[in-house]
């Protein structure tokens, strides 16, 4: 049995969304919601079910809901409708430890003529509010950033940064992938115009996702069509939409539980007293509660994970998305990490499905993993000996 510590990259479908989805993958299931006779009604009873269910978790409207195909699908939405509504405004503000999702966008826009300004963050991940206001200008369109960081799990100050951006006249699209299901949100009272969620980071399928829109922002799609009130074309994913809409109704539910931080701390905690030369990357305070991201002095990550995964222990260095290339990561290098301290990081992040007993393994198996790699590498490590 695998010990499941990567749930920043995805996690396991619960047992009660799979159960839920069943019936519309079933012969009495398969309407479209756009027909108007009985299977396509019941169709669309489910995704307006499953749209109360979502908007519940993020404290909105249930017209401010639009289902979309994925987070980055939502990312990229967003990031074109606050461009299309003033095409004069060529300005983009966003920050140096992005998702991969807004990165590649940013990229793209900058060769199109757009001028991105990528704000920096301090040595715990954090993000200084004046530093944000004062980089908001006439022509700045857009301020795009994360609420919850995927590497660290280090959260930006979403209310201040609302009221800044507000103030200032431009849009603001707030990536909370990581954020929804984790945090408790209350959209209805923020100023934030967009804000993207995905269903795979909340015990729902990939594959199928959200987009907050606030009912006074103007709306221009991406995907082009007649579903979601115009405001994305295509067929919904009825299936994945009801899976998504239960997995939300589980996080209203959890979200007041404090078990999956009681693991994550006393995990870091073990940590830090057993292992000499092991650092928490970023703060330990403002940060999600089942994220940590540590290096251990004088380990590769690379070579950890093959020795974890042989024992069964599923994490991440750096990001998934940019696993595979041997650079340190975007957002550790961002907070002012040698390589040597990035390439030597390791994040784990816990889940419901976690259990006490994944933990007591963790536990045992990490200090030998660092041991035995510290072993391989003896001249580099200054904490032994
Ligand atoms: C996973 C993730 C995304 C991308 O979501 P997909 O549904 O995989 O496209 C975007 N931003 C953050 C912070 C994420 O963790």
């Amino acid at each position: 049995m695998s010990i499941y510590l990567d749930n920043n990259a995805t996690t396991r479908v619960a047992p009660e969304v799979l159960e839920a989805m069943l019936p519309w993958l079933g012969d009495e299931g398969y309407g479209n919601p756009s027909s108007s006779y009985g299977l396509g009604r019941a169709a669309a009873a489910a995704l307006e079910t499953a749209r109360a269910q979502v908007a519940r978790l993020a404290g909105c409207r249930e017209d401010e809901i639009v289902f979309t195909s994925c987070g980055t699908e939502s990312i990229n939405t967003a990031v074109q409708a606050a461009l299309a509504a003033d095409p004069d405004k060529r300005h983009i503000v966003t920050t140096a430890v992005e998702h991969s999702a807004t990165i590649k966008l940013c990229e793209h826009l900058a060769q199109r003529g757009y001028e991105i300004t990528w704000l920096p963050v301090d040595s715990a991940g954090l993000l200084d509010p004046l530093r944000l206001e004062a980089a908001i200008r006439k022509d700045t369109a857009l301020v795009t950033l994360l609420w919850a960081n995927n590497e660290t799990g280090v959260l930006f100050p979403i209310h201040e940064i609302a009221a800044i951006v507000q103030k200032k006249n431009a849009f603001l699209h707030v990536d909370a992938v990581q954020a929804f299901g984790k945090l408790p949100l209350s959209l209805g009272d923020e100023g934030i115009h967009f804000l993207s969620m995905s269903g795979h980071k909340l015990h729902a399928p990939k594959g199928v996702a959200a987009l907050y829109v606030n009912r006074r922002a103007r709306m221009t799609p991406f995907l082009r069509g007649s579903q979601e009130a115009g405001r994305r074309g295509g067929t919904q994913n009825v299936t994945s939409i009801v899976g998504l809409g239960a997995a939300a109704e589980i996080a209203v539910d959890h979200l007041g539980s404090r078990q999956i931080m009681e693991w994550r701390d006393a995990f870091e905690d073990f940590l830090l007293e057993s292992v000499p030369g092991t650092t928490v990357n970023g703060d330990r305070t403002l940060r999600l509660p089942n994220t940590t991201n540590l290096s251990f002095e004088g380990i590769e990550s690379e070579g950890a994970l093959i020795l974890l995964d042989a024992d069964g222990i599923c994490c991440s260095a750096g990001s998934a998305c940019t696993s595979g290339l041997v650079h340190p990561s975007h957002v550790l290098k961002a907070m002012g990490l040698s390589n040597e301290r990035a390439r030597a990081s390791l994040r784990f992040s816990f889940g419901r499905f976690n259990s006490a007993s994944d933990l007591h393994r963790i536990c045992k198996i990490l200090p030998e993993v660092v041991e035995k790699l510290r072993a391989l590498a003896p001249g580099k490590l200054g904490v032994s000996a």
